[in-house]
Formats: structure tokens, C-alpha cells, sequence
């Protein structure tokens, strides 16, 4: 069962409809790539048959994968269209900056983790996803050289907003974070237009600490 090929992309077909349509996730180009990238590949082995659960998952270093719920919203709430340049804070498994690759013209992902850092650019090779520059570095930061940015995705939790991704953020822009305490947070929807930010509140999230200059000491 596990074994045969077909297995993952069933589970897979029935998380976008069960997890996602029922749930009012629209955006076709967004639900399409969720039926096609292979999230097992991003766990453990021992975990792979839960990769399509409606729930995070533990990856290494005591991180997780997001629901794929939460990913959906995240993604569809930047409204890419294909041509866009998008940083990602938070690189993790990888799954995250390989959906938006497939959605965007080129992503920039940055990690805190060493250890993630590498296993996730072993997936991006293994996917061709040669769209996907990463780097090790604190993501509080931004990643000034490739600035700025049409998108921006935060995928940990921080207390506010780091300034140096606001300012790295292009005009028009928009940029999802989760904001607030450490145990919970805002999902928010930032967007840049003719100079002025407004803020939108999507979702009440659990992610794990943001931890940087502009983040969490801990
Ligand atoms: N997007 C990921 C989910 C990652 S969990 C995925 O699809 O799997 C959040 C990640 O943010 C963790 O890997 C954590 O190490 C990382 N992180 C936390 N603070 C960071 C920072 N300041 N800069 C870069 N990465 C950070």
C-alpha cells in the first residue's frame, strides 16, 4: 500500500479537497501545486504517512513543517501570479520554499539551522527546483543584497514585525507574518501600497520562535 506510487498522491488529492476547498482555500494555482509536491519527502521517514494529516509535524531540531492549512493560507494570501521575487524567513524541511517556487519566478530562503539548511537543499536538488537560493544566516535581517522583495514569508513566530523586512519589502508588496507571543501569534497580512502599510489579521497561529536580532533571544 505505502509502497505503491499511487498511495501518497491519493492522500495527497484527498488533503487538498478535505483540508483545503472545504475550508475556502480558492486560489487555483495555489491548490494545484499542493496536489503535486510531494510533502513525505520533507519528514522523517518514520512519519511519512502522516505527512498529509491535518496537523504540523516535527522535522529535526526540534522545528516543525506547517499544517498544510496554514501553508495554503500563507501562500494564497500573497497573491502570486508567476513573475515575482519572494523571501522566505524560516526555510525548515524546504516544503514551504518549493510550493512558492513552483508559484513565483524565483525564491530566497533564509535558515538559522545549519543542519536545515543542508537537508533542505538536498530536497530543492532532488525537486529541480533551481529557482530556490538559500542561505544560513538570521532571517531578522532580511537578505539585503537581493532587495527588495514583491512577497516576503515569515514562517516562525516573532514579537513584531522586523523593520529590516518592511523596508526590504517592494511598493506595491505584501508580507505574511505571525506576530505575538510565544505560545501564540496573529497570522498577519502586511501590505505595502503607494507608501503606506496596512495590516490585516488572517488567522490565530502556533509557530515556533522567530530568533534573531529583530526576533526572540531565545
Ligand atoms: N517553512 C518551513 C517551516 C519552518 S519552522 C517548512 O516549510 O518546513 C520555522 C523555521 O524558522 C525553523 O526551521 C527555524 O530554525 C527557523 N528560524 C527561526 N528563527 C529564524 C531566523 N531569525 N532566521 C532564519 N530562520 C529562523
Amino acid at each position: 500500500m505505502i509502497d505503491s506510487p499511487d498511495y501518497f498522491d491519493t492522500i495527497r488529492q484527498r488533503m487538498v479537497q478535505e483540508q483545503l476547498i472545504s475550508r475556502g482555500i480558492h486560489d487555483p494555482r495555489v491548490l494545484a501545486v499542493m496536489g503535486e509536491v510531494p510533502r513525505h519527502l520533507f519528514v522523517d521517514d518514520a512519519m511519512q504517512a502522516h505527512a498529509y494529516g491535518d496537523y504540523p509535524l516535527p522535522i529535526s531540531d526540534g522545528q516543525t513543517i506547517s499544517q498544510p492549512f496554514i501553508v495554503a493560507i500563507m501562500t494564497q494570501a500573497l497573491q502570486l501570479t508567476g513573475t515575482e521575487k519572494v523571501l522566505e524567513i524560516g526555510t525548515g524541511s524546504g516544503y514551504q520554499a518549493v510550493i512558492l517556487s513552483r508559484l513565483c519566478a524565483k525564491v530566497y530562503t533564509v535558515e538559522r539551522l545549519n543542519s536545515l539548511v543542508a537537508s533542505s537543499r538536498r530536497l530543492f536538488d532532488r525537486l529541480r527546483c533551481y529557482n530556490i537560493q538559500s542561505k544560513l544566516d538570521d532571517g531578522t535581517l532580511g537578505w539585503l543584497e537581493h532587495a527588495p522583495y514583491d512577497a516576503i514569508m515569515v514562517t516562525a513566530g516573532g514579537p513584531e514585525i522586523p523593520e529590516p523586512l518592511l523596508a526590504q519589502l517592494a511598493d506595491p508588496g505584501r508580507l505574511v507574518i505571525p506576530v505575538g507571543a510565544q505560545d501564540q501569534q496573529e497570522l498577519q497580512l502586511v501590505t505595502k501600497k503607494d507608501g503606506v502599510i496596512s495590516v490585516e489579521l488572517l488567522e490565530y497561529v502556533r509557530f515556533v520562535s522567530l530568533i534573531g536580532e529583530h526576533g526572540w533571544n531565545r
